[in-house]
């Protein structure tokens, strides 16, 4: 029986298309560590719950968490988790402890910056240390992955995120997307905020939309984007949908790349490095926020990227089940 791990709405969007193709085919159950309790609702089948009991720090409490929860590991083989976060380190560490195997998925992913981005840089090398199969989207993250000599193998399979887009038909309409949240962006959000503002009150004939993160240290800003449309963050089925009829995206997002490429839409990256480097300079725009201004409007200008997708085709999941199936003995 494999485990299946996930904490987070970005990690359950991507293993969704995971536990469809396993239904039937290969037992698992499902965990949520508790990482982001909004999530549940979205979440209809049989689950194992935990919760993170709050303490000074939220980082350590999620570990803490975690931890000495023998039973989540009953008839336990392996454990899949997918991505960075503090919740997927510290399932594979009490896997780990246990000699269970673990499968990694999203794996091989870096900027050699431990502080970018925190802690997600350091959780998902931690990982790498200690799995046993490495999934991983593209042949550079592979690459990485070789790299580094770490144990276990290693399969490129694409990104599973982008199963969840191939129903989907793209157009090209006036809504700009924007995102902001990253840890790291924090401090820098009203400055971000302000030009965002200052775009859209010089473009009025595109629609500006933020649905804006709960974040606390996020939220506090809102009153910033007068003349952005604001939302709540929106509902995932209907967030692709807008997405796929943007115009250009501008976001600090990991995720968000993946799915405007697949789009086929061009995607300004509030960030100064990154772990997703095969788009660049083709689907995605790293700025800091000096260069925000022009780089909008050299998009703005020419919209449309060249080249194919790079982070997959939308059948991982498919790859994923079969590469399990050889390597599990299912
Ligand atoms: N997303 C969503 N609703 C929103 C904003 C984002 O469903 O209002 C989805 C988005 O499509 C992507 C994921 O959330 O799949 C990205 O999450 P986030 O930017 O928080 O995390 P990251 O990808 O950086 O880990």
């Amino acid at each position: 029986m494999i485990l299946i791990s996930f904490g987070t709405r970005p990690e359950y969007i991507k293993i969704k298309p995971l536990i469809e193709a396993f239904d039937g085919n290969i037992p698992y159950r499902l965990l949520f560590t508790g990482q982001h309790v909004d999530l549940l609702s979205e979440v209809n089948n049989d689950v194992l719950r935990l919760e993170i009991e709050e303490g000074e720090n939220r980082l350590d409490s999620i570990v803490s968490s975690v931890m000495n929860n023998e039973s989540i590991f009953d008839n336990i083989d392996s454990v899949l988790v997918q991505g960075d976060t503090t919740s997927v380190f510290a399932v594979a560490l009490a896997a780990f402890h246990r000699k269970i195997k673990i499968i990694h998925l999203e794996a091989g992913l870096r900027t050699w910056d431990k502080n970018h981005p925190y802690p997600e840089e350091f959780n998902r090398s931690a990982v790498s240390r200690m799995a046993d199969i490495h999934l991983c989207p593209t042949e550079k993250s592979a690459e990485n992955l070789k790299g580094e000599k770490v144990n276990g193998t290693i399969h490129v399979v694409g990104n599973t995120v982008l199963d969840n887009l191939v129903h989907i038909t793209p157009e090209r309409t006036n809504t700009i997307v924007l995102t902001m949240h990253r840890r790291e962006n924090h401090d820098l959000i009203p400055k971000w905020f302000a030009i965002f503002d200052k775009l859209a009150k010089e473009n009025p004939e595109f629609n500006f939309v933020i649905p804006l993160h709960p974040n606390p240290n996020v939220q506090k800003h809102k009153d910033i984007l007068k003349h952005v449309n604001v939302t709540d963050p929106i509902e995932y089925e209907q967030f692709i949908n807008i997405l796929s009829q943007s115009y250009m995206i501008i976001t600090d997002s990991g995720g968000l790349q993946e799915e405007s490429s697949f789009f086929r839409k061009k995607c300004i990256v509030c960030r100064t490095t990154t772990e997703r480097p095969e788009g660049i300079g083709t689907f995605s725009f790293m700025t800091g926020i000096d260069e925000l201004e022009s780089l909008f409007y050299e998009v703005k200008k020419n919209p449309i990227p060249v080249g194919k997708c790079p982070y997959g085709d939308g059948k991982s999941a498919d790859r994923i089940v079969n590469i399990l199936k050889q390597e599990l003995q299912l």
